[in-house]
């Protein structure tokens, strides 16, 4: 049964017009007519993880004058560190998107539509103007269903690694489900559960556990993957490189020559090998000098590069 959008329980996001999540082709017909009907309608997206970077792109490509505010101080916190989360930053003003880090909404004015949105910013309250108001603060599963039934539910409907709910005979995978404490609102996820119930449907022995994941943003000319962890831990090394005027930042964090996490922002090339080395668990301390630069590269041909190195 999937997800919905979670909206916050804020005064005024119920009883107001012109708030929507980001999540149907209905909320995106609703959001393009707004935007079509009044050219530089004042939208503030809430939420600067994947889907409200996607949502600020998207509107701002529809002549809306996009706000975008996010609680935390990095943006796609889950997935960037507070460096790429610069050059994101940067990246969106160029496109006429404005950003306001640590700026946390606590509620909506307006008479019968929006008209602002009252934040705090710095310990301070403030005032965003707005005809529009998007919320992308995450999604809730729908377990209503299997509530209803009867079935262990928590944050989604419980499953085992064979997903398994609490009633042998029903099953649950994708956004409605939670296995061992998660959630997910990732397709790659449930495509692998998918192929584990289909074996277990099967009667063959198949277990389902979380799988790496590479994370990408998906807007043209805004290049950023990143997979595993995002800060080095006690004892991990970090390779990075980085380039402000090219837009370009890697770093991958390394424990006993083996990959724990990679960040790519604006240089994606090398995506897939990192990915297929990650996921294979290879040691790659033969390849040191050209693992940010050209790691398929064979080593006997490598140009050592302008490598930083920090210890954690
Ligand atoms: C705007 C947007 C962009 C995204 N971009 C990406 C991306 O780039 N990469 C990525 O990996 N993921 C992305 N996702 C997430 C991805 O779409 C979801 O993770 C995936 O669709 C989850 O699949 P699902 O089958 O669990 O749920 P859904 O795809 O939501 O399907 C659930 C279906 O169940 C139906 N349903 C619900 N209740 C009932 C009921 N009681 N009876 C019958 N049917 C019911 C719903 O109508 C729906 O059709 C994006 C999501 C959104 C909203």
């Amino acid at each position: 049964t999937g997800a919905r959008s979670s909206m916050p329980s804020l005064p005024g996001v119920a009883e107001l017009d012109g708030v929507s999540g980001f999540r149907s082709l209905h909320d995106v017909a609703r959001l393009r007519d707004w935007s079509r009907a009044r050219p530089g309608v004042r939208a503030v997206v809430v939420g600067a993880g994947l889907l409200g970077v996607e949502a600020a792109v998207g509107l701002r490509r529809l002549g809306a004058d996009v706000t975008l505010v996010h609680r935390r101080p990095v943006l796609m916190n889950r997935q960037l560190d507070a460096s790429a989360s610069s050059l994101l930053e940067a990246a969106l003003a160029t496109r006429g998107i404005r950003v306001r880090t640590g700026c946390d909404p606590k509620r909506l004015l307006g008479d019968t539509s929006v008209s602002a949105v009252e934040v705090e910013e710095g310990g301070a309250p403030r005032t965003l103007p707005a005809d529009l108001v998007v919320f992308a603060t995450g999604i809730t599963p729908n377990r209503e269903l299997a509530q209803t039934a009867g079935l262990d539910c928590g944050a989604g409907v419980r499953v085992d690694s064979t997903l398994r709910t609490s009633d042998p005979h029903v099953h649950a995978l994708g956004e409605c489900c939670e296995f061992q404490g998660n959630t997910y609102g990732l397709v790659a996820p449930v495509q692998e559960q998918a192929n584990v119930l289909a074996r277990v449907l099967k009667g063959r022995r198949a277990r389902y556990c979380d799988p790496s994941l590479v994370t990408r943003l998906k807007v043209s000319g805004l290049d950023i993957h990143s997979m595993g962890q995002v800060e080095a831990l006690a004892g991990q090394q970090t390779l990075w490189l980085s380039d402000a005027e090219a837009g370009v930042y890697k770093k991958l964090i390394i424990e006993d020559g083996r990959l724990r996490g990679v960040l790519l922002v604006g240089d994606v090339r090398h995506s897939q090998w990192y990915f297929q080395t990650h996921q294979s668990d290879r040691d790659v301390s033969a390849l040191r000098d050209v693992l940010l630069t050209d790691p398929s590269r064979d080593d006997d041909e490598s140009t050592p590069a302008d490598v930083s190195v920090e210890v954690a």
